[in-house]
């Protein structure tokens, strides 16, 4: 397991619960409004186990949860592991995942080491491409929503709603996915660092919070879980 940074104590990341983030390096999307710009790519300076083991010590009774988050957790080969030691200091355990591995979901599924998960579901299907890179298929990111819910798992789906993503493409994302426990729809944020080729489009407005209540309650018929 290879960690990239962290965030010792977050209040926002576990719904209800303080919990500390790992972030691994390294992603298979490139999505163009990323914030993580930074670990994507791999290559940066690890913090080392021994490090993290000494710093969750410290943490037992402090600390409800732990989140890992990335990157895209799931290409850590021994992603598995890390999230059962994870579990054996005590700790509530979350994955955030853009969902293209099902596989790797159904893994820590079945070994019952993790007991939350958030997957991003970034645009319409006919979208995805455009908006996290050439290679994605938004259909392997269904394939581990439907997993998930089919096995009962607590989890929640989240949408950064980008300036472009229009009304109509919400609506169309609301009803590719099956009906979800939590929904989140979350406020674009300009990153930092970004390719040249995008300019354009992380330059454009955001919406305005209200905007966004308002899709929200657009979408309520075909997700009535939905939130901001
Ligand atoms: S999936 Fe997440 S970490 Fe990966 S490129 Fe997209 S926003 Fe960045």
């Amino acid at each position: 397991m290879v960690i990239a940074g962290m965030v010792k104590s977050s209040f926002v990341d576990y719904p209800g619960l303080v919990s500390c983030v790992f972030f691994v390096p390294g992603c298979n999307y490139d999505c163009f409004y990323c914030h993580n710009r930074r670990i994507i790519g791999g290559g940066q300076e690890e913090i080392s186990l021994e490090y993290v083991r000494g710093f969750l010590g410290s943490r037992v009774g402090l600390l409800d949860a732990v989140v890992v988050s990335g990157g895209e957790p799931t290409l850590q080969e021994d992603l598995v592991g890390f999230l059962a030691e994870l579990k054996r200091y005590g700790f509530r355990v979350k994955l955030d995942t853009n969902g293209s591995n099902p596989d790797a979901v159904a893994k820590v599924l079945e070994k019952g080491v993790c007991d939350y998960f958030a997957v991003d579901y970034k645009a319409p299907l006919s979208k995805y491409r455009d908006v996290c890179g050439g290679h994605v298929s938004g259909e392997d990111v269904l394939k581990t929503i439907e997993l998930l819910t089919d096995k009962g798992a607590a989890f929640e789906v989240r949408t950064t709603v980008f300036p472009q993503l229009s009304v109509d493409d919400l609506l169309t994302m609301a009803n590719e996915l099956p009906v979800v426990p939590r929904y989140v729809l979350n406020r674009y944020r300009k990153p930092e660092i970004f390719r040249s080729c995008d300019e354009e489009r992380v330059n454009a407005p955001p919406y305005t919070q209200k905007q966004l209540d308002e899709f929200a309650k657009q979408i309520k018929p075909y997700q009535p879980n939905v939130t901001t």
